[in-house]
C-alpha cells in the first residue's frame, strides 16, 4: 500500500512575514489529517525558517532545485548536501519551469537526481508534455525518454525508490487540469515503465490541483498524491487537498 504524498511547491513566493503565516497555518492543521505524507518545499532562502516553524509537526520540508555539482565554484548554486545537511529530506528536479526556463536538459536532470540521491535526499522526479506535443500524440513518448533519462544515469530500482511527478505542462499554472483518466494514462505508462520495482513508488500528479478536483483525481489507482504549486500558498486550500488524498 502506497502512502499519498502532498507536496506544496511555493515557487518564487513569498516574503518573511508571509511565510511564518503560511508555516504556522499548515502546522495547526496538519496534526488532524490522515495518512498521508505532507511536504513544503519554499524558496531556498525560506527553508531554514520553515524548517524551525514546522519543527515537530509532521510537515517534511524540501527544496525546489538542486545543483548537480557536489561542490565548487558554481556561484548562485546549492548542493544535494548543503539542503540534506540543515534538515530538507526531499527534493525537487527536472519541473517544467527548470526545463524551459533554465534549460534543464533530460541529462541535466538525470544529474540533479543522482546528486539528490547520493546523499540520502528523496528526489521528485517532475516529467510532463506541452501541449503541443500532447497534441501531436506524443505524451507517452516524452514522459517516457525523461524518465528514461534519468533510468539511464541511476537505474530503475533508484527511480522506483523516489517519487515521481506527472506534471502536463499545459496544465501548470493556467487553471486547466489534465481529466482524472487522461493522468491516469500516463502514471500507469510511468509505473509500467518502472517495471516490478515501481509497485511501490508514489507518482504524484501536478497541474492545477485545488482542492474541488483533488478528490476525482485521487480516486484514480495509479495516482498517490499531489504536486501543488498555486493552492498550496492558502493553508487552508492546501489542507484540504492533503485531507482528500
Ligand atoms: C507546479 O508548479 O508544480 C504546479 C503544479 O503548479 P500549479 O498547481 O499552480 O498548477
Amino acid at each position: 500500500m502506497r502512502k499519498s504524498l502532498v507536496a506544496g511547491n511555493w515557487k518564487m513566493h513569498g516574503s518573511v512575514q508571509s511565510v511564518e503565516r503560511l508555516c504556522a497555518g499548515i502546522v495547526s492543521g496538519a496534526g488532524s489529517l490522515g495518512d498521508v505524507d505532507v511536504l513544503v518545499c519554499p524558496p531556498s532562502v525560506f527553508i531554514p525558517s520553515a524548517l524551525q516553524l514546522m519543527a515537530g509537526s509532521a510537515v517534511a520540508v524540501g527544496g525546489q532545485t538542486v545543483s548537480e555539482q557536489a561542490q565548487g565554484a558554481y556561484t548562485g548554486e546549492i548542493a544535494a548536501d548543503m539542503l540534506k545537511g540543515i534538515g530538507c529530506q526531499y527534493v525537487i528536479v527536472g519541473h517544467s519551469e527548470r526545463r524551459a526556463l533554465y534549460a534543464e536538459t533530460n541529462s541535466v536532470v538525470a544529474d540533479k537526481f543522482a546528486a539528490a540521491e547520493a546523499v540520502g535526499l528523496t528526489p521528485i522526479l517532475c516529467v510532463g508534455e506541452t501541449l503541443e506535443q500532447r497534441d501531436q500524440g506524443e505524451t507517452l513518448k516524452v514522459v517516457g525518454e525523461q524518465l528514461q533519462a534519468v533510468i539511464h544515469l541511476v537505474g530503475v530500482d533508484k527511480v522506483a525508490a523516489a517519487v515521481v511527478a506527472y506534471e502536463p505542462v499545459w496544465a501548470i499554472g493556467t487553471g486547466v487540469t489534465a481529466t482524472p483518466e487522461q493522468a491516469q494514462e500516463v502514471h500507469a505508462a510511468i509505473r509500467q515503465q518502472l517495471t516490478e520495482a515501481g509497485n511501490g513508488t508514489r507518482i504524484l500528479y501536478g497541474g492545477s490541483v485545488k482542492s474541488s478536483n483533488a478528490a476525482e483525481i485521487f480516486a484514480q489507482p495509479d495516482i498517490d498524491g499531489a504536486l501543488v504549486g498555486g493552492a498550496s500558498l492558502d493553508a487552508d486550500e492546501f489542507l484540504k487537498i492533503c485531507q482528500q488524498a
